[in-house]
């Protein structure tokens, strides 16, 4: 008799689950079961939603402790066959219990273990005993005659087209009274796509786009590499309308919920298609409806964040994740995964092509497109801009080689810029050696806050630590506040009159005395956006300043209504960490400040480099749009560092390389893999005893 393993969805273990079949099914039903199954299985004293992984011949049960599975929920499975894969493939590779694995892949309502029944349209048809009525029938009531004579006509009708017929439904309620019709379920319209001509494409754009057009039908992995502006969307719509042209749908993948909208309104205004969105931020019933249309074929276009690369599709034609190097594609917490690692996992598994693209790819990426595992496409060019490089190339007018990379695209653009054409900013350090600071801001740099305020613009400025300062330390006896918890360092939280550790959320009670000496003499030290916003609110009373760090957003919609209000335009302060850089465009933004260059040039996480370069790229593309330029100012104490020079002379390409080279040298990912074991014990000796016996186990290489 074969046997159903199941991942259980409530089990935090690591394995799969064996029952028996339900009672009572045919063997022949039995072997009809496909992966991917919704299942209720009893688990403990409960009943619980499992997922068919396969049948099998062998368990390891004894017999009589095999339970057999209280029920088979849907007549076929709810996640693709591709789907199901990758949620096996991702419990193995990431050492995550499969149930949970499963769950993630699931909207919210179909995790409990109960069948479901995707919602149709309602409609009505003629009952046995309607059927049996003539032509003609029911004179004495023209009206429900109308409605049986167009019943009589067709097998069934939908209850907007009954509407639009103009019927009435006191005689439609008549005659479902009477037994002559009676409601029915009706199969969901089928909407056919169809796509508006988008601008014709530059000739890079038009490379990028023939080559994935040209690999829709297998699996192949692109990276589309160009800076913001350079029109990757543009190459992405145009690759969706030849998926389109299939009969196929597109998923597309962006990093932040605030982002949704943005993207989703550029392909609404493309297609007139079914578009589903799908994002953490919708309630439980759109969500699911979403889901429902995407799984069975009738969304053209998927668009969400990381949790939609679970999205089941009917007809897969292409996978597209933007900005792959977005940090926020890795879910950092229960199940971890990288939803860019799993968007190429899948379209091996559904091989269809798979189009990465980035302003600032990451390493990884990079380093898949030189080994030639990746198609490497790039965008050159701003492509509104293009009239203007154009002129610069036939006037012999190219910027200077020796002009820096960033500023350089400035001076390109300068010069007859088509309208709309975004304009790269201008980039300058600040060096703060010596200088004293307040808030963590420069002198320099305030005087550059101070005059952009006072012309009527606005001032981005960036520091990626929360809280008022980062340590407290003891004036005398150096001691400094620890969690105790984990080992970090707690944050000043001054408005709280706390101190919070911002790895595990521990928090407590600002300490009136050093818990070593006893000492009063506790000093604050570092900055954090806390305390920058406090000194700027004391030098420019009156002015609008915006705070978005994970303080101040908690929210539900408070950054969708920063946004509102920041583009009404007038002089602001916007303050923040890197929730503030991703993909919003500020268009009064003409000045940004990045307040700590140092912290991420030295950063303890050997992806810090990296992210700066990422950072700093990414908010030059985002100030000094709508014809104002921009301008970048860096704080620093190594002016002379050559990662910065580097990244400001050549651009982040050539940065980027550098970076890879020393990863290369070091032995760091992608040139190795890194594993990172955490050890949580009553007590510390336990835990490093584990910790040790587990690197004295490791093979010698590992350790
Ligand atoms: P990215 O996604 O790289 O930031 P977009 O695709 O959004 O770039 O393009 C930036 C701007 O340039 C958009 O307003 C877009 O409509 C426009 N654009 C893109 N490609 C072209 C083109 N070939 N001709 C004219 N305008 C274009
Ligand atoms: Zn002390
Ligand atoms: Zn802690």
């Amino acid at each position: 008799m074969p046997y159903l393993r199941l991942a259980i969805t409530s089990a935090f273990l690591r394995r799969s689950f064996d029952y028996a079949p339900p009672q009572g099914m045919p063997p022949e039903a039995v072997a009809e079961l496909k992966a991917g199954q919704r299942v209720a299985a009893p688990f403990g004293s409960r009943q619980a939603l499992g997922i068919l992984l396969e049948t099998a011949e062998e368990t390891d049960i004894p017999p009589a402790k095999l339970r057999p599975a209280a029920a088979v929920l849907d007549d076929a499975p709810l996640l693709s066959p591709a789907v199901t894969a990758l949620c096996r493939w991702a419990a193995d590779y990431y050492h995550h219990p499969p149930g949970e694995v499963f769950a993630a892949a699931l909207p919210a309502d179909l995790r409990a273990p109960a069948p479901y029944q995707p919602p149709r349209p309602q409609g009505w048809r003629l009952s046995t005993h309607g059927k049996g009525l003539p032509a003609g029938a029911l004179p004495r009531a023209p009206r429900q005659g109308e409605i049986l004579a167009a019943l009589q006509r067709r097998a069934a009708i939908g209850a907007d087209d009954f509407k639009a017929a103009g019927f009435s439904a006191a005689a439609r309620r008549q005659l479902e009274a009477d037994g002559l019709i009676e409601r029915c379920a009706l199969p969901h319209p089928l909407k056919e796509a169809t796509a508006r001509a988008g601008p014709a494409l530059n000739p890079a754009q038009a490379e990028a786009a023939a080559a994935v057009r040209a690999g829709i039908g297998r699996f192949n992995t692109y990276l589309l590499d160009g800076v913001t502006g350079s029109g990757k969307t543009e190459v992405y719509l145009q690759a969706v309308a030849e998926v389109l042209r299939r009969g196929l749908q597109s998923l597309i993948l962006v990093p932040e919920i605030g982002l949704t909208p943005q993207i989703a309104a550029r392909f609404r205004e493309r297609f007139d298609a079914d578009i589903a969105v799908l994002h953490s931020g919708l309630a439980k019933g759109p969500r699911l409806k979403a889901w429902e249309r995407a799984r069975a074929g009738r969304a053209h276009i998927v668009i969400g964040t990381r949790s939609a690369i679970f999205c089941s599709l009917a007809r897969p034609g292409l996978l597209v994740v933007d900005e792959e190097h977005d940090l926020s594609f890795k879910q950092q917490d229960g199940f971890r995964y990288s939803a860019r690692d799993l968007a190429i996992k899948r379209g091996q598994l559904e091989n269809v092509p798979v189009l990465l693209g980035s302003a600032t790819p990451s390493l990884e990426s990079l380093r898949n497109a030189d080994a030639g595992k990746f198609r490497h496409l790039r965008l050159e060019q701003r492509a509104g801009a293009m009239q203007g490089a154009m002129q610069d190339v036939m006037q012999g007018a190219m910027p200077d080689a020796k002009q820096g990379a960033l500023s350089g695209v400035k001076q390109g653009a300068k010069q007859g810029a088509m309208p709309g054409a975004a304009r790269l900013p201008e980039f300058e350090i600040l060096d703060v050696r010596r200088q004293p600071l307040r808030g963590g801001l420069s002198g320099a740099l305030l005087a550059a806050i101070a005059g952009e305020l006072d012309a009527g613009n606005q001032v981005l400025l960036f520091l990626n630590r929360r809280g008022y300062a980062p340590t407290l330390q003891c004036h005398a006896c150096g001691e400094v506040a620890q969690c105790g918890h984990c080992d970090a360092r707690m944050t000043v939280h001054a408005r709280a009159r706390e101190l919070r550790c911002h790895h595990c959320e521990r928090r407590r009670p600002l300490p009136p005395a050093c818990a070593a000496c006893g000492s009063r003499a506790l000093l604050a030290a570092g900055v954090g956006t806390e305390q920058t916003d406090m000194v700027l609110r004391e030098l420019y009373p009156g002015r609008p300043l915006h705070r978005v760090d994970r303080d101040s957003m908690r929210r539900k919609n408070a950054m969708s209504e920063l946004i509102a209000e920041v583009a009404q335009g007038g002089p602001r302060i916007l303050l923040g960490t890197q929730m503030l850089t991703k993909g919003h465009h500020f268009p009064d933004v003409t000045l940004v400040g990045l307040l700590d260059t140092d912290a991420a040039l030295f950063s303890a996480d050997f992806r810090g480099a990296e992210r700066m370069g990422q950072l700093l790229t990414q908010v030059g593309g985002r100030a000094g749009r709508a014809g104002k330029p921009g301008k970048v100012l860096l704080q620093t104490h190594y002016p002379d560092h050559p990662l910065l020079s580097a990244l400001l002379r050549e651009g982040y390409g050539h940065y980027a390389r550098m970076l890879l080279e020393e990863r290369r040298q070091r032995g760091l990912p992608p040139f190795s893999k890194m594993l990172l074991l955490r050890a949580e014990a009553p007590a510390l000796q336990a835990a490093e005893d584990f910790l040790r016996a587990l690197r004295e186990a490791l093979p010698p290489a590992a350790r």
